[in-house]
């Protein structure tokens, strides 16, 4: 990829960039570091190049295999309630789709671990992050319902697709102290989510309204 694609030019400009980051603030993201990956991470190149000069626009769009890149909003809401407590080590995230998320979220945690259902998305998510530099991710294809065990536990979990109740797995692969955050429900009637595991059940808060696609069992 030419530097040229990766920068942007005209539409997926640092212009255009700067203006989500402005209105992602105005809707009440705070975190620096979070607004930073969203003003530098190049969204337009995890798209259809049809759609390249959509990308900054704060909308989901199609990504192919009936499924979305998530809205800019949603990934900053979703990776700041997940670091609100601090650092976090080691952090596992379920549905890797086109991988925005994914690279949003790589550089602000030690170690990302990564599961998706439908292999060609995953295998074009671990394109594009070696071309972004990304290293330290790790990929999986499979059932991200039930977590991946041999990594747990971790200091957080995001989901990108909607449960209609909490998997079990995830819940007992969270470390003390550590959160997931997930949206919950069926279509229409989703909430954004945010348990965090205590020493003796787990704790629950509503982040509010959300719309996902919904989280679906075995691979494909
Ligand atoms: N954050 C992603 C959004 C992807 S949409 C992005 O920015 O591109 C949600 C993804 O979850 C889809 O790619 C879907 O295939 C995947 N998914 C749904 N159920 C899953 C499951 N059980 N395990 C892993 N991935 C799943």
């Amino acid at each position: 990829m030419t530097d040229l694609r990766l920068s942007g030019i005209g539409m997926t400009s640092a212009r255009t960039r700067d203006r989500l980051v402005q209105r992602l603030r105005e809707q009440g993201i705070a975190n620096l570091a979070v607004l930073d990956r969203i003003r530098n991470v190049p969204r337009h190149i995890f798209v259809d190049e049809a759609l390249g000069s959509r990308a900054y626009e704060d909308t989901a769009l199609p990504i192919g295999y009936g499924q979305t890149i998530s809205q800019p909003y949603i990934v900053a809401r979703m990776t700041e309630a997940l670091l609100a407590a601090g650092a976090a080590d080691s952090v596992l995230e379920v549905g890797t789709g086109c991988g925005y998320q994914t690279a949003v979220l790589a550089p602000l945690v030690a170690r990302l671990y990564t599961i998706e259902r439908i292999e060609p998305l995953l295998a074009r998510a671990r394109e594009r992050l070696r071309e972004l530099g990304v290293r330290n991710v790790r990929f999986r294809h499979g059932d991200g319902t039930l977590g991946w065990r041999a990594h747990a536990p971790f200091d957080g979990i995001l989901v990108a697709a909607a449960p209609l109740t909490v998997p079990e797995a995830l819940v007992k692969q969270l470390r003390v102290g550590g959160r997931l955050v997930v949206p919950v429900g069926p279509e229409g009637e989703q909430e954004l989510v945010r348990f965090t595991r205590r020493e003796q059940g787990v704790q629950r808060e509503s982040l509010g309204a959300v719309a996902f696609v919904p989280l679906l069992g075995g691979t494909a």
